[in-house]
């Protein structure tokens, strides 16, 4: 904390991994004497720029840019962009570090990063946006590339985003280099299924999980914090499991649904026109609409998909979760509960999926764009989801066998962080003092 000050969300993320393996320490004396710990939580680059951008008016602003390059044991560094005004030195550190060992649960050969602005790109135009990107890109198409480090989406980043930014990549370095970022449109590199990877991929974990316990999706109804992409695709695909979705939010409020979310509706309130939550209820006036968005919570369901942002669900929340009889939670976000929540879900017998593993079919699905780039090649929608599909499976496999080889039979939390670790700490420690 001395060493870096003011970067809680940070420091949580570090206490909760690090506590973690301890058992994994101990049984490798020799990562001690490496510091392998001290090293693996300091980034080997981070870079912090001036974004200057014109709005439509002509007035100049200033926002500030983020990459944070944290490990590149076992492959380029790997990891989105965020912008959202919330975003600081701190959050990308958190975000970054997470990356590493997800990065490493999906199996493929990509190391951790993220990055992002200060910029909010709610309210403003595609021109305004466009601006904006450019300006961010002639900074960072200087620390980033195919090899090096590969950015992709994240809050406030989606298809638009990306695209501007690509193109002003492609015009500073005149090359092409599809797999510089990934999240990219479908006629310019980007792969089928993308867009739907994270959702998709947490409600496979989900369905696993419950799957090994006995219970199934089907009939089930469900919670979703979020409408962004993430959230979406979770509630497509647990509607296709036969799930009924009752509830979803924005940062303005919650809709419940007790029909279930019409989910057509909803993408394209949210996605396409880019409108607030609380518009639902012009189509839905039986749907009820609440403001306060953590109110999401204290709704009854038997799954809570948490896919907002971090530190979204509290020990109250999870408490008011508990009452009311959810039997898991799977983080589509990245650390959405807070560490008092994500204890209380475990000592309470609540199946708990940490984001690591449960959000990880996003990143993994970029790395099957970065496949298809470098083959100058795309697979069906059907084939990367397929892919996508293993990965996940195998992910909760992994996760499920490390707490147990561990001692620790049932702690998902556990389970994900030592899997993730062990490739990277091998990796490391081939590699030399560095
Ligand atoms: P989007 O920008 O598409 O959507 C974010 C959603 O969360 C929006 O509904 C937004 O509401 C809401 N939200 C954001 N910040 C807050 C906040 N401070 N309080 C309340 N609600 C908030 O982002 P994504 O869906 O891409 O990302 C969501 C989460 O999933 C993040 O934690 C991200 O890191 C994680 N993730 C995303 C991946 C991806 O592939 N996109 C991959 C792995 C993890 P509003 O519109 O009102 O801001």
């Amino acid at each position: 904390k001395r060493r870096n000050p003011g970067e809680p969300e940070f420091h949580q993320a570090v206490a909760e991994v690090l506590e973690s393996l301890e058992p994994v320490i101990d049984k490798h004396p020799e990562y001690r004497e490496a510091r392998l710990l001290d090293r693996i939580v300091e980034p080997e680059r981070q870079i912090i720029f001036r974004v200057p951008w014109e709005d439509d008016l002509g007035n100049i602003h200033v926002n500030r840019g983020f990459r944070v390059q944290f490990n590149s044991a076992i492959g380029p560094h790997k990891g989105g962009l965020r912008f959202h005004p919330s975003v600081n030195l701190g959050i990308i550190k958190f975000l970054g570090f997470e990356q590493i060992f997800k990065n490493s649960l999906t199996g493929l050969p990509i190391g951790g990063g993220k990055g992002g602005s200060d910029f909010d790109p709610k309210g403003k135009s595609d021109r305004e946006v466009m601006r904006f990107c450019q300006s961010f890109m002639s900074e960072l198409a200087l620390h980033i590339g195919p090899d090096v480090d590969v950015p992709a989406g994240d809050i406030g980043v989606g298809g638009r985003e990306i695209g501007f930014l690509y193109g002003h990549y492609k015009r500073l370095k005149n090359a092409t280099e599809a797999g510089v970022l990934t999240g990219k449109g479908i006629p310019f590199g980007g792969s089928l299924a993308r867009t739907e990877a994270t959702g998709y991929g947490t409600v496979y974990f989900l369905s696993e999980m419950l799957a090994d316990k006995g219970f199934e999706l089907k009939g089930k109804s469900v919670a979703i914090s979020g409408s962004g992409n993430v959230s979406l695709y979770a509630c497509k695909k647990c509607q296709e499991y036969g799930a009924k979705v009752v509830a979803m939010s924005d940062s303005n409020g919650y809709i419940y649904d007790k029909n279930g979310i019409d989910l057509d509706l909803m993408i394209r309130l949210k996605e396409i026109e880019r409108k607030r939550i609380k518009e639902y209820k012009n189509f839905h006036p039986e749907a009820e609409f609440g403001e306060n968005c953590r109110d999401i919570w204290s709704l009854k369901c038997d799954v809570a998909l948490p896919c907002a942002t971090q530190n979204e669900l509290n020990g109250k929340e999870a408490e008011a979760l508990i009452e009311n009889g959810v039997i898991a939670v799977a983080e589509g976000a990245n650390m959405p509960s807070t560490a008092e929540a994500a204890k209380l879900f475990q000592e309470r017998k609540v199946l708990f999926g940490p984001a690591k593993a449960v959000n990880a079919g996003g990143v993994a699905t970029s790395a099957l764009e970065m496949c298809q780039n470098s083959m100058r090649y795309s697979w069906t929608f059907e084939e990367v989801d397929q892919r996508l599909h293993k990965i996940m499976v195998n992910i909760y496999t992994m996760t499920k066998n490390a707490a147990k080889e561990f001692g620790m039979e049932g702690n998902l939390i556990a389970g994900a962080n030592i899997a993730g670790f062990q490739k990277v700490a091998a990796a490391m420690m081939s590699q030399g003092i560095y």
